[in-house]
This record gives C-alpha cells, structure tokens and sequence, in this order.
C-alpha cells in the first residue's frame, strides 16, 4: 500500500511523494524556550519522531530541521520576570529541553537552529517582502504583514478570504491571535522600553522580529524554498503556519511546503493542556511520581496522532501495563531455547508486518498497528508455553519486534541481556535438563553475581535484571 498523510492544507489523504526521490525535507516546529515543555508539547514531538522513524522505515533519508524559538513575546516577558539575560534564561529551558527529548526515546533533529542567530535571513526576507509592496511600515515603527495581497491567506486556516480581501482586516503586534480575528501581522517590531536590551539592528531600526517570519527564514535556510513537509499541533495552523505560507510564498512565488500535518492535543478533562490554562503537567512532574518515561511515550503514540487524546494518570498506568507485557515477551524470545521449528511461525511473522505496515501507511495508525504487535504476542506466547516452537522461530520474531520497535522506540536498553548471560543460562538449562541440580543452583548464583535472576516458567526460563 501507498504511503498516505491527511494533508491539512488539501484537508484530505493524500498519496506521499516527496520532491526528491528518496529523501524527505521536514521541517517541524520548535519549542518556545521559556519553561519546561507539559506532556502536550511532547505529544507533538513522538508525533515527529514516529513519523520521521516510519520515513525512515520506509527507506527515505529525512532531514528534519526543528527550530528553537529563543525570542518572542513570553521569553522576553519571562527572563525580565526574573531578572536574568534572555539568554541565560533561554538556554536553561533549551538544556531542558534536550534532556527531556532524551529521556523520551525521541531521535534528535539534523539541526536545531536558533532564531537569535538567524537576524540576517529574516531581515533580508522582510525586505523584499517590502520592496514587493506586500508588507509596509506603519506610524508606530513596526513593519506588517499586508494579508489582503496575499490571494491564498486563510486557505491553510480554513478562513473566508473574500472578508479578507475586502480589507477587513486590522493590525496585530502580538506572536498570537484568533483565527476569528485575522489581521495583518508584525514581521519587524520596533524597540520599546519594555523590550529592556533585547534589540537587533535592522534597517527599520532597532527592534525583533516577530515569531513567524522566524520559522519562515530558518526552514528556507535549512531546506530551501520548497521543501516536503512541515507539521505542529493544530494550534499552530492559525496563526502561526497560515502566516509562513504567506510570508515564504510571498517572497519566492513558489509554493511553500507539499505536506502539512497537525497532531491534535492532549487534553486534560476535555480542554487543551496548556500553559495557559494551567492544566499541564511537565515530564518531571510525571516522572516524580515514579512513572517510566517510555510509558508516557507509549501513552503519547498509542492513539494516531490526529484523534484527541486525554491524559489521566490512569491512562499512563494502562500505557505501562501493555509496556509490561511487550517487555515481558521480548524477554521471554531473548531466553526461549527449546522445541522444534514450526513452519507456522513465518506466516504469523509475516502477516503482523503486513498489518503494522498497513496501519502505518494509512496515516501513521498507531493504535492499529500496535494491536498488530499484541496479536503476534497472544499467538507467540501460547506456542512459547506449549514449546511448539524453535529457539530460531524465537530469534525471528524478535526481529521483527525489534524492526517495528526502530519505529515505536519502546523498547528498554537493558532488555538486551549480555551474551555472557545468555550463555550461563543455557548452561543451566543443559544441566537441570540432565537433573544436575547441584551445577543448576551453581550456575544460578553466577548468572546472579552478574546483575541478573532467572526465573524458570512453562516457555522455559526467563531473564531479569534484578
Ligand atoms: P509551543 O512551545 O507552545 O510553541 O508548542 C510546541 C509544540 O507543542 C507546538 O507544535 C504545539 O502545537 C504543540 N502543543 C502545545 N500544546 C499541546 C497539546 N496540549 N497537545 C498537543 N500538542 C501541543
Ligand atoms: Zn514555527
């Protein structure tokens, strides 16, 4: 089956083909470094990384380029707040950031530029956005975006453009606004007191840029003028996405991106987990209560990313428990030594990587495919109990597990048991096999010394790390 994406701009599915063959561009937007991300933000980060890891999968090498906003209204308000220079305040919620991405099993970016260092190519877009008369400076010293000459605004956004262009429109200075209220947008804003010592030269005079003309400059840097995909939350289709295109397009007259994609929100209760409403949980937050990280990245991809999701710590627990049970069975594959070989296994093999393909290939159906993964493990483990199976049939449906796991990233590191382990297990198996218990126990104590128990179950014995 075809590689399929819901494209937000077409707002239907669409075949997958990328510009250049075999490789995708992928732009995905960043955090705003002024806190420490909520679990909603990171819904949208395993949303990239599974969809980048599936790129993969599927053969394409992938660019992925995410920004860090590291200038906007609140990391300004904020670091003043505090009293520190924006950018120490900045780089401790980029640390931040990165270690959270790691603990969360997400591979990291190409390039993760900042917008601090990316003034010239702003700059040199809102000029000719000016010298094509699609932007202009206003009484109060900031340059605006002039939305009325851009004929596709609001297609993107699903807005009515015959308002727009009637000239409805006002003037907004603010990085964000309602989509019920489209204006035209600050590219440039002008230096106030308020902005303190964080200030840039331009030929407009001192002042910042304004949040969207950032993503604008920084992905045509890093990927060119036209590139395969761009995604964020669906909070970012409006205003934020709906500006870069007419920012992007207006400069170059080309088209913009191919591919949008828009993960919908984690919820709290039934409204979005955000900042602002003060309903959010960090991943420290989460981890402090003792919960494993990977079963918060399990939660965050068990549902396909354009469904709502609510988080409710039951829901991690129940994330954790289907954890427990893939852990449990890799577990079981790695130490699985008896019986004969069983032809049926290659077709069930066969059959589950069809169906996770499939799920994946229609849209990145995670849950789908995840159900493909359980259903190998239910049959799996009941030829495991009755031996009807090999240890080489056990060696390949691990490969296969650890093939779907490039993509879901869920597997522990330390499921992989030293080989030294494994062969003092066999060891032990060969002798109780032959009722030398004594050389058993012997064996046992060893395999114990080196950081591991063994447990002997009706699949034969299983290893874990005590
Ligand atoms: P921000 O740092 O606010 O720019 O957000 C970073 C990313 O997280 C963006 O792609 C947002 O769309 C996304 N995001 C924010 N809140 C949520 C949420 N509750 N659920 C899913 N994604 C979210
Ligand atoms: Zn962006």
């Amino acid at each position: 089956m075809a590689l399929r994406f819901y494209n937000t701009l077409k707002r239907r599915l669409q075949k997958f083909k990328p510009i250049r063959e075999c490789f995708v561009g992928l732009y995905t937007c960043g955090p705003t470094v002024y806190n420490f991300p909520h679990i909603g933000n990171y819904r949208a980060y395993v949303f990239e990384d599974i969809l980048k890891r599936y790129l993969e999968y599927k053969s394409f090498e992938v660019k992925q380029v995410m920004n860090i906003t590291d200038v906007d209204d609140k990391t300004i308000r904020d670091s003043q707040k505090e009293g520190v220079s924006l950018k120490e305040f900045t780089e401790r919620y980029t640390k931040a950031f990165f270690e959270d991405l790691k603990i969360l099993n997400i591979r990291p970016a190409s390039v993760y530029p900042k917008a601090t260092e990316h003034m010239k190519e702003m700059i040199e877009i809102i000029e000719a956005l000016l010298k094509k008369k699609r932007a202009y400076k206003s009484d109060d010293g900031c340059v605006y975006y002039e939305i009325s000459k851009f004929k596709k605004y609001g297609q993107l956004a699903n807005i009515d453009v015959s308002r727009l262009q009637a000239g409805a429109s006002g003037r907004v200075q603010k990085d964000e606004y309602e989509k019920d209220n489209p204006s035209d947008f600050a590219l440039w804003k002008t230096w106030t007191q308020e902005d303190g010592d964080i200030k840039w030269d331009s030929p407009w005079g001192a002042g910042r840029p304004g949040w969207h003309i950032e993503c604008s400059a920084m992905s045509r840097k890093y990927l060119g003028d036209q590139f395969d995909m761009h995604t964020g939350g669906v909070d970012n289709i409006f205003p934020h996405h709906q500006n870069e295109i007419a920012q992007t397009e207006g400069f170059t007259g080309k088209r913009f991106v191919n591919f949008w994609l828009h993960c919908d929100h984690l919820l709290v209760d039934g409204q979005k987990m955000s900042k602002s409403l003060g309903n959010f949980y960090t991943l420290r937050d989460v981890l402090a209560k003792s919960h494993h990280p990977l079963a918060v990245r399990y939660l965050l991809l068990s549902v396909q990313y354009r469904q709502k999701l609510n988080f409710t710590f039951e829901s991690l627990g129940a994330a954790r428990a289907a954890l427990d049970r893939i852990w449990d069975f890799v577990r079981k594959l790695e130490t699985y030594m008896e019986g004969v070989d069983n032809p049926k296994l290659d077709k069930l093999i066969a059959t589950a990587q069809k169906k996770f393909e499939k799920s994946m290939d229609g849209d990145l159906e995670t849950s789908n495919a995840l159900a493909a993964i359980f259903d190998l493990i239910t049959k799996v483990n009941k030829l495991m109990m009755k031996k009807k199976m090999s240890q080489q049939n056990a060696q390949a449906v691990l490969s296969v597990i650890r093939k779907f796991d490039k993509v879901l990233g869920v597997l522990k590191e330390e499921e992989k048991i030293p080989e030294s382990v494994q062969k003092l297990v066999q060891e032990r198996l060969a002798a109780r096999q032959q009722q030398n218990w004594e050389l058993g126990d012997k064996l046992r104590e060893q395999i114990k010394q080196q950081g591991y128990a063994v447990e002997d179950t009706p699949a034969g014995p299983v290893i874990k790390k005590i």
